[in-house]
């Protein structure tokens, strides 16, 4: 069969298993295998930190970006020769990758220098690098680590094959497995890291759009995802325009627990720090906690969007809706409580993924008015917003209850408008007539 070869209609993504030794082995063989992976993800870590310090030197020095593979390649493979050069290779592409993604928060100050910490992957290539085998239903990886001479120029053993375990035990991830051993789907670069003393293998993959898509979704359904602080989302839909029952939020009572977790332990750490008079290596060790700290409040944020995401994805799948809208965050300020509060870019890019997956489309739309706007008559004014929590409409009275109507909570109605078609035009048209409605009574008195 030919190999598959990846398109832009295809997805990436990955599984991450643990990685075991053969039962073969003997115990010998077992020390020299993790020795051998503790010694790469160093090698490793000191490639990725030194890209990252010289592409930093040289950005300072030169307007020119920093280009020169060929260059950055050669010199790295002799100064670390006890890595398996395409795998230094993987390691400098994948740093100068980060550094660059980076680089503009780390010029304005933002961001500090990114420092790789213990831990760092060992990448390999999907080329030869790696090769995945199944055998009755386990799974071997066949890997080059070490180049195949020596500094001395000896012959050396170079590639390792190894156990995994903790396989996928959801239907999709097992058949996926299958496939890409038999070579049906098409492998990508595979990072091998430690968390918590335990090894890793994680590999990427490519599936074909086509496979994942939901056949049935309806180009007239949308549904219109509002992000706010007390609640990290709240969704509603439309249908050909009108507004649905159907609504729901995403709770945030766990991110609120978590920061004030974080709070509590930031607190205690600087208490203790008070106290001491560290300096040097010493300080750097009092630091570490709260270098940690900054660690775990990514982690949970980016496994909270991953969820959040996920739910939100399947839910306008469920509702079969093509069409996904959510405001355009690029307009807001940096600075602003809103953004700091929670990482809405990265799970508007959470929802863009999945929603990729599935074959919906996401469009994003400016915010402005979309809180203020009255989803019934159209009417816009921020006394429609008289509380944070209540939205009540001054010209139709929809959201009053002293008019009959019932409780309209804000963000459900700010998701209701997002949810509405074009709703971009309407909103410019409704505040463009009502400046110039206002220009002709201010020219008639
Ligand atoms: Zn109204």
């Amino acid at each position: 069969m030919a190999k598959p070869k990846p398109n832009a209609h295809q997805l990436t993504r990955s599984l991450k298993m643990r990685i075991y030794p053969l039962t073969a082995w003997s115990e010998e063989e077992r020390k020299t295998f993790y020795q051998m992976l503790n010694q790469q993800s160093y090698i490793a870590r000191n490639i990725a930190n030194e890209t990252v310090r010289v592409a930093w030197l040289r950005s300072g020095k030169m307007p020119v970006p920093y280009e020169k593979d060929t260059e950055g390649y050669h010199y790295y493979c002799a100064k670390w020769p006890d890595m398996a050069p395409s795998n230094v290779n993987q390691v400098f592409r994948w740093a100068k990758k980060k550094y660059r993604a980076h680089s503009k928060a780390i010029f304005v100050g933002d961001e500090s220098l990114i420092s790789f910490r213990k831990g760092s992957p060992i990448l390999l290539n999907n080329q030869h690098d790696y090769k995945l085998m199944e055998k009755n239903g386990s799974y071997e990886v066949d890997a080059q680590f070490l180049p195949s001479r020596n500094q001395k120029g000896e012959k050396q053993q170079n590639r390792w094959t190894f156990g995994l375990s903790n396989l996928p035990r959801d239907y999709e991830g097992a058949k996926i497995l299958k496939r890409l051993a038999a070579g049906e789907l098409h492998r990508g670069q595979a990072a091998i890291t430690k968390k918590k003393g335990k090894w890793y293998f994680i590999l990427s993959y490519s599936i074909p759009q086509e496979e994942t898509a939901v056949k049935d979704l309806l180009d007239d359904r949308i549904m219109g995802i509002d992000l706010g602080v007390v609640k990290p989302a709240y969704y509603a839909f439309t249908y050909h325009g009108e507004i649905q029952k159907d609504r729901g939020c995403i709770d945030g009572d766990e991110i609120a627990e978590f920061r004030r977790r974080v709070e509590h332990r930031r607190q205690a750490i600087s208490r203790q720090f008070k106290w001491s008079n560290r300096k040097g290596h010493g300080l750097k060790r009092a630091m570490e906690p709260v270098n940690k700290l900054g660690d775990k409040i990514r982690n949970f944020q980016l496994t909270c969007n991953q969820r959040y995401a996920h739910f939100l994805v399947k839910m306008a799948v469920k509702h079969r809706c093509k069409h996904i809208q959510m405001e355009d965050l690029s307009g807001i300020n940096k600075n602003s409580l809103f953004l700091k509060y929670w990482t809405y870019y990265s799970l508007q890019e959470q929802i863009k993924n999945q929603a990729e997956k599935y074959g919906l489309d996401v469009t994003l739309v400016k915010p402005a008015y979309t809180s203020q706007r009255c989803p019934i008559c159209g009417h816009i004014e921020s006394a429609n917003r008289q509380t944070q929590e209540a939205f009540t409409c001054q010209s139709c009275g929809y959201g009053d209850k002293s008019k009959g109507s019932y409780f309209v909570n804000a963000d459900y109605n700010a998701a209701c408008n997002i949810a509405t078609p074009h709703i971009d035009e309407i909103i410019a048209d409704y505040v463009k007539s009502h400046l110039e409605l206002k220009k002709a009574n201010n020219q008639q008195e």
